[in-house]
């Protein structure tokens, strides 16, 4: 029996394909061989050993009331799990056959607040389509997402890889069953692990193939499902059939939960790729906590499910206005009704999740607590109304919401469970005690009857007492010996003759009789009448209410919703947060905005910001640290914010719906990461330029730092001008290539805005505002000041950047026809667009087609003024080049070992700069400063 065990362990093993198999034998779940290892480490399971034909197994086991909190660990390790179980053959004998297989993405047993999701992912390749898109990027691919617990189950199709990755990276699913070309496409499955934590199972292909995911489609939803719903693209329906298709393949009832298939279309939400997700600190910070996301910092919610909702708003920004303004007039309904709003938390408080209860409700695993919190929470739409009556909230939106419920379904299930159930029922459903009395009249009789019979059994050891003039009786039962009649020793031998004995313990003797066997027998029974009863009427209960499961997963969905409208409310009100005005137009003006974490935590200096049609390409500049990135983030935090719906951190804000944002933020930041930064940055730039449209927000936090400053700064050039000219998209940008501030000279709607810093006494003192116009300076000269660079050095570098801005203003007086002095105005007033040059011998611009194109000659020209100077500037040459390093050197990001270094090789190099005279570069190769305003 013991080889045999192991042996049909392994077989059973062989039949699937889950990471570890749990076989029932007798009252444990055992796993062995490697299994009960891997057990034995990841839970801390005691491991011992099993002998088998000679050899010897590892087994592991948990009893089998225990399983489910096992297997609740294993899960969310990312295990699939098998679960074989036993049952009795006609032989007498036992087999064992696999009835379901737990899995991360189809586990019913979670607790957390977070959505469950388990995604499929289908590209076009798998099937009819072009067998040549082999780097993936322009194949489509289909999606659907199904949460378990909730039932929620949506599905789309989408254009690319990165809109792909942009969507899973939204969901966060917790399993990804990949289709056939998927496995076989090594970018898009390494996407999805960067994007996802998720376990990867890979199912039978034939589960995405067309016709069986179509059918299986119309077996969950209902035969016109995947039409009436909008859900026409075939990749779509692929990923949904085969979703459906994994869950019923588990067996582990899941199904029955997922009654509503809800098709979406990318243009429903604001794109925002992964790395936007990522770079704006939506649910995560950079450093992957989530303290200190937008989320975090936003969330007042008091129900679970309100908490999953508010990170779908803030994760899928809304593009319809009708929708964005439902939820704005709902919000300010409530934010000006503190006291309702209170109110209407403290009702919520209460209220249960009901979208997993319903889940739960429709795959028959709720039991009578969970049918008792659906009544109470049924009960809630009811008391949330009494709670608004009379105050501000009378007749507003939130009002809406729930009036737009089933509200007499709603009350007649409710009072249906409220009549039925008990209020204080046992853990199992099959035990009885659940239903109160006068539900059914067969229980009721049972129960009166078993209550009769307890009572005899209650009162007999009196009446033995009595009887036969016995001291010390007591009557009580156990497993082993049933009911008894126990006698103190010491009068054990004055019992009747019709007492039987049963067992002689130390100090007393147990006794039964026949009478007391007749009743026991009858107790036996009618418990079991019982319970056999009340587990037939629970199961008709609970299927009647599953069968409303829509309504509990509408009520649920609407109770999320005025919880996440309270908490935004709640949020605005507490930080003097305002409305916005959501328009179709191309407008993303703010006054006084401030970042919506930052300013939890600082004392928050608010700006304003302006862009129109025409004025749509902002250079932000300004020293390192003085609030460049915060300010652009800021930006598309108020735009993403309210699309979501939420007030926002401003004085004011006009918000045209944007279709897209898209950011790339400064290289360094993924130095941490150990990737090629600059590979990275040029990935995140090109996506941006293909995908961005002219009504999309783009923020490009340093763009072409990852590279030579050429290199760098030409890439940033021409990357301003393709969006200024065939994109068109509101961008925000921050370079620390003053030169590029120029470009507001040449192109119509570039404008240069920086942020403000003040020097006094020697001290930079960063101001936090932004103004117009490029920044005057780099600060560079300071910052090397106060890293202790010697006094001469200093004040040489001064000199020289003095002499180096006059020239510039020279040179760009002579090719900006004496615009420049009035750097914000250049360049206005429209016109078709203007591609300027950037000349590479000169390391400055000129305008293609401008009148003021500097022509050879003036390069000549430039040339021969700079070998003039090289002979008057011979001795200042190294110092040239230490200042261009110097001015290269970014402070805040250089590590303090590396920059002494640097600083102790530089004053080298300048000391002895006698020697100096064989240098030869020509001033010109390295760009400058701009030119002073
Ligand atoms: P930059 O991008 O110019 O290097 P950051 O945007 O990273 O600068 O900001 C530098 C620091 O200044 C951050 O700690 C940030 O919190 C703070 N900061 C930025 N803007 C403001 C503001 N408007 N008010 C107060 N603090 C700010």
């Amino acid at each position: 029996m013991t080889d045999g065990i192991v042996g049909e362990f392994l077989s059973l093993k062989e039949e699937t394909d889950a990471d570890l198999l749990a076989m029932q034998c007798g009252d444990f779940y055992e796993f062995f061989a490697e299994d009960a290892e891997l057990v034995g480490r990841e839970l801390d399971l005691k491991v011992s050993q099993k002998s088998s034909h000679g050899s010897s197994y590892p087994m592991a086991g948990v009893p089998l009331s225990e399983l489910s909190p096992y297997l609740k660990a294993l899960v969310e390790k990312g295990y699939r799990v098998a679960v074989a179980d036993q049952y009795d053959t006609d032989g007498g004998g036992h087999a064992r056959e696999i009835t379901k297989v737990v899995t991360p993405g189809t586990f019913l047993g979670t607790h957390d607040a977070d959505a469950q999701y388990l995604a499929a992912v289908v590209a076009d390749r798998d099937g009819t389509a072009s067998g040549d898109h082999d780097d993936g990027t322009d194949t489509a691919y289909g999606l659907a997402f199904a949460d378990v617990t909730t039932g929620r189950f949506t599905a789309t199709a989408v254009e690319d890889r990165d809109a792909a990755r942009a969507e899973l990276h939204r969901f966060a699913p917790a399993e990804v069953i990949p289709g056939p070309s998927v496995r076989t496409d090594e970018p898009m499955l390494s996407a999805i692990r960067e994007e996802t934590d998720a376990t990867l199972s890979l199912p039978d292909a034939e589960l995405f193939a067309t016709g069986r995911a179509r059918h299986a489609v119309r077996e969950q939803f209902g035969a016109s499902t995947p039409e009436t719903v909008g859900l026409d693209a075939e990749l779509a329906i692929r990923a949904a059939g085969a979703v459906v298709g994994y869950t019923e393949a588990t067996g582990a009832g899941v199904t029955a939960a997922m009654t509503r298939l809800q098709a979406y279309e990318s243009g429903d939400h604001v794109a925002l790729d992964a790395t936007t997700q990522r770079n704006l600190e939506l649910t995560e910070t950079m450093q992957g906590g989530r303290e200190g996301s937008l989320f975090a910092t936003l969330d007042h919610t008091v129900t679970t499910p309100g908490r999953r909702l508010l990170r779908e708003w803030l994760t899928r920004p809304r593009r319809d206005r009708a929708e964005i303004d439902r939820r704005l007039d709902a919000l300010e309904a409530f934010a000006s009704a503190a006291l309702a709003r209170d109110r209407v938390r403290d009702v919520l408080g209460e209220a249960g999740d009901l979208e997993r209860l319903g889940s739960r409700t429709a795959n028959g695993s709720a039991d009578a607590r969970d049918l008792l919190s659906v009544r109470d929470t049924l009960a809630v739409p009811d008391r949330l109304l009494e709670a608004i009556d009379g105050t501000e909230l009378e007749g507003s939106p939130i009002a809406e919401t729930l009036h737009g419920l089933d509200l007499e379904t709603v009350r007649g299930t409710r009072e249906e469970l409220a009549s039925a159930l008990a209020e204080d029922p046992p853990d199992s459903v099959r035990q009885g005690g659940l239903f109160q009395r006068g539900y059914d009249e067969e229980l009721d009789e049972i129960i009166d009857r078993h209550e009769e019979v307890r009572e005899w059994l209650d009162g007999l050891a009196d009446r033995e007492r009595e009887r036969h003039g016995l001291s010390h009786v007591t009557v009580d039962r156990n497993k082993t010996d049933g009911y008894y009649i126990q006698v103190g020793k010491s009068v054990a031998d004055q019992v009747p003759a019709h007492y039987r004995e049963v067992k002689t313990l130390k100090n007393s003797k147990r006794f039964t009789t026949d009478e007391l066997e007749e009743r026991e027998r009858e107790v036996l029974r009618l418990e079991e009448a019982r319970g056999e009863l009340e587990h037939e009427l629970f199961c008709e209960l609970r299927e009647r209410v599953a069968d409303r499961a829509e309504l509990l997963q509408d009520v649920g969905r609407a109770l999320a919703r005025v919880d996440v409208l309270a908490a935004l409310a709640e949020h605005a009100a507490v930080n003097g947060w305002t409305r916005p005005t959501v328009t179709d137009g191309d407008e993303l003006s703010i006054e006084a905005g401030r970042h919506p974490v930052v300013e939890q935590s600082t004392e928050f200096v608010p700006n304003d910001l302006a862009m129109d049609d025409r004025r749509r390409f902002l250079l932000v500049t300004g020293p390192n640290m003085s609030g460049k990135s915060t300010f652009m983030r800021q930006a598309a935090l108020i735009a993403l914010l309210a699309q979501a719906g939420s007030f926002v951190p401003a004085r004011e804000a006009t918000v045209g719906v944007v279709d897209g944002i898209y950011t790339r933020v400064g290289a360094l930041d993924e130095l941490a990461e150990g990737r090629s930064t600059f590979m990275v940055e040029m990935q995140e730039l090109s996506n941006i330029l293909h995908s961005a449209t002219e009504d999309s927000l783009v923020i490009l936090d340093e763009v072409g730092r990852g590279t030579a400053t050429y290199d760098g700064i030409s890439i940033a050039w021409a990357a301003t001008e393709y969006l200024h000219n065939e994109v068109g998209a509101k961008t925000l940008f921050a370079t620390h290539y003053h030169e590029l501030t120029t470009l507001a000279e040449h192109l119509p709607r570039v404008e240069n805005v920086h942020v403000a810093a003040e020097e006094r006494d020697g001290d930079v003192t960063f101001l936090r505002t932004i103004r117009e116009g490029p920044t005057d300076r780099s600060y560079g000269i300071h910052v090397a000041d106060l890293a202790g660079v010697p006094e001469p050095v200093v004040s040489r570098a001064d000199e020289v950047l003095g002499r180096l801005r006059e020239e510039k203003a020279i040179e760009a007086r002579g090719s900006g026809g004496g615009d420049v002095e009035a750097g914000d105005g250049a360049g206005e007033g429209g016109g078709e667009p203007v591609q300027a040059v950037f000349d590479l011998s000169s390391g400055s611009f000129r305008s293609a087609n401008g009148d003021a194109q500097r022509t050879d000659d003036s390069d000549a020209q430039r040339t021969d003024d700079s070998d003039a100077q090289r002979t008057d500037d011979s001795d200042a040459q190294r110092t040239d080049e230490v200042l261009e390093e110097l001015k290269a050197t970014d402070v805040n990001e250089t590590p303090p070992v590396e920059l002494m270094a640097k600083v102790q090789q530089w004053q080298e190099r300048i000391v002895d700069r006698e020697d100096g005279s064989g240098a030869t570069a020509a001033r010109g190769e390295e760009p400058g400063e701009a030119p002073e305003r």
